[in-house]
């Protein structure tokens, strides 16, 4: 049997990988139109700013694909599927690829908003970041036109990471964001004015519910118009607004698209032996674009591409990390209960502004469902095991160290779990608020 692989990143690789480790013997071929083996984009904002070198992205080298005997086939761009005669077309080659099995790991790309002039000044001082290609790009320009002002449009993970790195490599760096808020799909109003502070304080410009009209310039780029009328300067402009499924090939195909490539809980699309994986699908009306999700599902096609439908795919609970050094932050699952329907929502608390220390914890009936850690990682451990179990108030309040204190006059208890402010946080001059015994009269219960 022979399982063709269209992709080559995450999604693809891991599947090809999962599929040997199911069956020594099927054919894996993978094509993809990068020119590199399997690379991480995690750590591409960091070939900007020249911390990391492209050779460094580099996870699995010609060997790796030798040792799982996987034909990759790089510089290869699928144009056409014929699913009935089990086809595919290559680029620029008249002989058609065959296959048994297909999986299609198509990824997805930056999202360009509708704004005036993005696409035509794309290149010309507008950039967004996916692959080692634009890293290079980026690099070329700025040294080219010595550009010392960079606005970064988006205010989301990958907008901040890629600010700090520009930032790094000595641009006034400002981000502009839609929303009210950094984050916008990550964190609670809180937590989210905490990191926006500490953002600003490395020296990054944040202005948020900035609507982006216009880029300004001509023939490059030189600045950013408002939807209030407001322009800002810039010599380069980064444009990391979310990101779109790949969905061109398989729609030109008749397989069944929405917002992503609609698959079952099989991870087959709607042609028969064709399934689809990673960024690229959508399941039950939901994307996901994060590596967890790759990983996850790349088991589940590999074992129905051969035939085991013993695993259906559930869904990933979404987790995110911001990877700036420094900056601990770290936002799994549901964060904002009020979003949700249905009563049984419980959150826990704890804000210790003074250290910049944010930690929340959601449950929904006694079971963990989520959690914001900013500043202090001590309970990711713990969050990363208890997801989705049964908990204790009693084991979480030890997890956060939030305490109980008894005044030891009257009995009157400050419950941090109840309170805004933590104990230690409230000023000396603060009273029982029953017998207005003194701060020092109570005790750690
Ligand atoms: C800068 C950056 C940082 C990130 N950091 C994180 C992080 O910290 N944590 C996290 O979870 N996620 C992170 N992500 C997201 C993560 O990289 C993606 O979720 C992941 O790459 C998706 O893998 P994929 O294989 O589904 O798709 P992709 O990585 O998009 O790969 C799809 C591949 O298919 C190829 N392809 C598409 N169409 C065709 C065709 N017709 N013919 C041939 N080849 C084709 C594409 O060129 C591409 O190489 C980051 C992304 C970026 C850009």
């Amino acid at each position: 049997m022979k399982v063709v692989i269209v992709g080559n990143n995450v999604a693809g690789t891991f599947s090809g990988q999962n599929l040997r480790y199911l069956n020594e013997d099927v054919e894996i071929e993978i094509f993809t139109q990068e020119r590199y083996p399997y690379y991480t984009r995690v750590k591409l904002p960091e070939v900007i700013s020249g911390k990391v070198q492209t050779n460094d992205l580099i996870v699995f080298k010609d060997d790796w694909y030798k040792d799982k005997k996987i034909k990759l086939n790089l510089n290869k761009r699928v144009i056409k599927i014929e699913p009935h005669q089990k086809k595919l077309f290559i680029e620029g080659e008249n002989k058609p690829v065959t296959y048994d099995k297909l999986i299609l790991a198509l990824g997805s790309v930056p999202n360009i908003p509708p704004i005036k002039n993005a696409r035509e000044m794309v290149g010309k001082g507008v950039f967004t970041l996916r692959t080692i290609e634009d890293t290079v790009d980026i690099k070329n320009y700025i040294e080219k036109s010595k550009a010392k002002k960079a606005l970064i449009i988006g205010g989301g993970l990958l907008g901040l990471e890629l600010a700090n790195q520009i930032k790094d490599s000595n641009l006034d760096t400002t981000v502009v964001e839609f929303f009210p808020k950094l984050l916008p799909r990550q964190l609670d109003d809180e937590c989210s004015a905490m990191l926006k502070e500490e953002i600003e304080t490395k020296g990054i410009k944040v202005i948020l519910k900035a609507a982006t009209e216009e880029i300004l310039g001509n023939g490059y780029v030189t600045g950013i118009k408002l939807k209030d009328g407001q322009i800002f300067e810039a010599d380069i402009i980064l444009i990391q607004a979310g990101i779109r499924a790949t969905i061109d090939l398989a729609q030109n195909s008749g397989i069944e698209t929405n917002r992503g490539i609609v698959v079952d809980e099989f991870l087959e699309t709607s042609e028969k032996d064709i399934f689809a994986v990673g960024d690229c699908i959508e399941y039950k009306n939901q994307t996901w674009g994060i590596i967890p999700a790759c990983m996850e599902q790349s088991k589940i096609v590999a074992a129905s591409a051969l035939g085991l439908r013993k695993i259906e795919y559930k869904g990933t609970t979404p987790k995110n990390t911001l990877k700036i050094v420094g900056l601990e932050l770290t936002s799994i699952g549901i964060f904002d209960p009020s979003q949700e329907v249905g009563g049984g929502w419980d959150i826990l608390k704890k804000a210790d502004k003074k250290d910049c220390c944010y930690q929340k914890l959601v449950l929904k009936d006694n079971k963990l469902k989520g959690a914001i850690l900013f500043g202090d990682n001590n309970a990711m451990s713990f969050v990363y095991k208890k997801m989705e179990q049964d908990v204790t108030k009693k084991e979480l309040m030890e997890i956060l160290e939030l305490y109980i204190y008894k005044c030891s006059n009257c009995g009157a208890e400050y419950d941090e779990t109840k309170m805004e402010v933590l104990f230690k946080d409230l000023p000396d001059e603060w009273k029982c608020p029953s017998c207005k015994h003194s701060k020092e009269g109570f005790n750690k219960n």
